[in-house]
């Protein structure tokens, strides 16, 4: 071929592939726009991190994410006037309508309560009442007023149904509920299905409870600080994720978050449902991390209530995936293998490795 008709031919073959690639390459998302929100919902501070392809995106995924939020406490308060729960805990023993979000995510808590051989309970209300921790409660509460609230706490008497006019809750006389276990695991979870899956990456968190998904846009890992129980200014270590191919949940409970001290003693918020007293146990925190927000909420709590040993066993015999980092009163830290490449360890602590069969 003439050499001036081989560059012709290769300079047209240049300019075809161009022309393709071009509106190939426009069509992949270039994530640019990133958006952040901070406010206060579900007791507590939340933060909206999104990054999405464009700025504008990103606002609209942050602004409907924050509206969701507020539109699922409205539905899951307690303290809310005319909340779900609210309504469901006025019924004295009568079937109260409810949203079907609310109907859902207490089906699940009370199947939940039974996988955890009750440890989590949502009708531990009526103690949460009682020793009000955190709120007007300053010293512990007699023996009889424990005991005699004790028959009211039973998640397998409450009925969900669901009819022709939609869904409904029904309490025994003398029971309440309260969702402050469940409710914030329950919100990431709906906020990262209805929304965020969509977005490039994003990192929401309800106080010290946080949901990571995506990849960020410059690569760098995602970062969560393990609260030390000892300092509530600085934490005793990090988890580390660099892509979250579904959506990750870390939660933790522990007796550091409200508490009062009374005879030496400390009674924190979360209660043992037999005993009807803040759990006696020798952890200070429980860090679930699990593909489920209601899951890692509710084990967070129950795990907390079982105790190191049980805890432990419960891991290597569950069905329900998750991995977790228990902080326990002599400064000892048990992580199960599937987060040792995920966590560094930066207090003065020492560090078991929980294995399968070990
Ligand atoms: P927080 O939401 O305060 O970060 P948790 O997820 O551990 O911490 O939830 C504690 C809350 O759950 C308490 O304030 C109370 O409303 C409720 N709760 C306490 N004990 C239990 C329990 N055994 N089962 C279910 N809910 C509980
Ligand atoms: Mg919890």
């Amino acid at each position: 071929m003439h050499p001036k008709k081989t560059m012709y031919a290769r300079l047209c073959f240049v300019l075809t592939v161009l022309l393709i690639a071009l509106p190939l390459s426009s069509c992949k998302k270039v994530p640019l726009g990133e958006a952040q929100r901070s406010f206060f919902c579900m007791d507590t501070l939340a933060h909206l991190r999104v990054f999405c392809e464009s700025e504008d995106n990103a606002n609209l995924y942050a602004d409907d994410g924050m509206k969701l939020l507020h539109e699922l406490e409205a539905l899951l308060s307690r303290t809310m006037p005319g909340s779900d729960v609210s309504r469901i805990n006025a019924s004295k023993g009568t079937p109260v309508p409810v949203d079907s979000v609310t109907a859902e995510l207490i089906r699940e808590a009370t199947i939940l309560s039974g996988l955890t051989g009750g440890a989590f309970d949502i009708t531990v209300a009526p103690l949460t009442d009682l020793w009000a921790i955190g709120k007007s409660g300053e010293s512990p509460p007699t023996h009889a007023e424990i005991e005699a609230l004790l028959p009211f706490v039973s998640s397998s008497a409450v009925i969900v149904a669901k009819g022709v006019e939609g869904d409904t809750v029904t309490l025994p006389m003398g029971m309440a509920i309260d969702l402050g276990g469940v409710a914030k695991g329950y919100a990431l979870h709906a906020l990262y299905e209805r929304l965020l899956a969509n977005s490039t990456a994003s990192v929401v968190s309800l106080g010290g409870d946080v949901c990571l998904s995506g990849q960020k846009p410059d690569q760098t890992p995602f970062k969560v600080g393990l609260q030390d129980p000892d300092d509530l200014s600085g934490t005793l270590g990090t988890l580390s994720f660099s892509a979250v191919v579904s959506p990750v949940f870390i939660m933790t409970s522990g007796d550091y978050e409200r508490f009062f001290e009374w005879g030496g003693r400390r009674y924190h918020h979360i209660f043992d449902p037999t005993t009807g007293a803040p759990a006696i146990t020798d952890l200070r925190s429980v860090t679930i991390v699990t593909a489920n927000g209601v899951v890692a909420d509710v084990l967070s709590t129950a795990l907390f209530v079982m105790g190191l040993e049980e805890a432990c066993a419960y891991w290597q015999v569950s069905n329900l995936q998750f991995d977790m980092i228990l902080v326990t009163v002599g400064q000892k830290i048990v992580v199960s293998e599937g987060l040792l490449e995920h966590f560094t360890l930066h207090a003065p602590y020492s560090l078991e490795t929980l294995s399968r069969g070990s």
